[in-house]
């Protein structure tokens, strides 16, 4: 399965936590890491008193069960030394899944689509650049056309590349 994630941190070395975290994705058994997007400069939502983001999207082609993959991610998020803050908060390392292939889930522990990727121009706009013929299984759109028609107003500039 196509799984599309969105990696984003705002403490420490960004750039550095974010390649870790790419390392870590592909080391995973069961996991091939594919496209990566370029890094994109974020301007924090929810409390802006926050140092701005630095995020990316990445592909995977995996066999891992979507919760298998959570479990996963959080287990990477928790050695690159995210601790729980609250919600929106800052935070060393954030490994999102927005799309798994065409699955839709809406567990206790996982949604997906990521419930609010079509809102989020820092998910949207890395994601266009590495997939944007992915389709959205709950709107039947494309990321590109996602991506073109997001109203989210904070600053998403593109800056450089990781190469993991
Ligand atoms: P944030 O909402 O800022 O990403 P966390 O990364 O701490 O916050 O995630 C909180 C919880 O969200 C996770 O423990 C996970 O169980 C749940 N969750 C639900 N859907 C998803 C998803 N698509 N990707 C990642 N986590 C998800
Ligand atoms: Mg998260």
């Amino acid at each position: 399965m196509r799984v599309l994630l969105s990696l984003g941190g705002n403490l420490g070395d960004r750039e550095d936590n974010l390649r870790k975290a790419l390392r870590a994705l592909r080391a995973l058994e069961g996991v091939a890491l594919g496209r990566v997007s370029h890094t994109y400069e974020t301007e924090p939502l929810g409390d802006t008193a926050q140092p701005v983001f630095l995020n990316l999207a990445a592909e995977i082609e995996t066999d891992l069960g979507p919760l298998e993959l959570l479990d996963a991610v959080k287990g990477i998020e928790k050695r690159l030394g995210r601790e729980a803050t609250y919600r929106w908060g800052p935070r060393v390392i954030d490994i999102d899944l927005i799309l798994c292939g065409s699955e839709v889930i809406d567990g206790e522990r996982l949604t997906v689509p990521h419930p609010e990727f079509r809102k989020r121009a820092f998910v949207l706009a890395p994601l266009a650049e590495i997939a944007p013929d992915a389709i959205d299984p709950v709107t039947g759109r494309t990321v590109a056309e996602l991506a073109a028609c997001v109203e989210d107003k904070g600053k998403v500039v593109r800056s450089g590349y990781i190469t993991p």
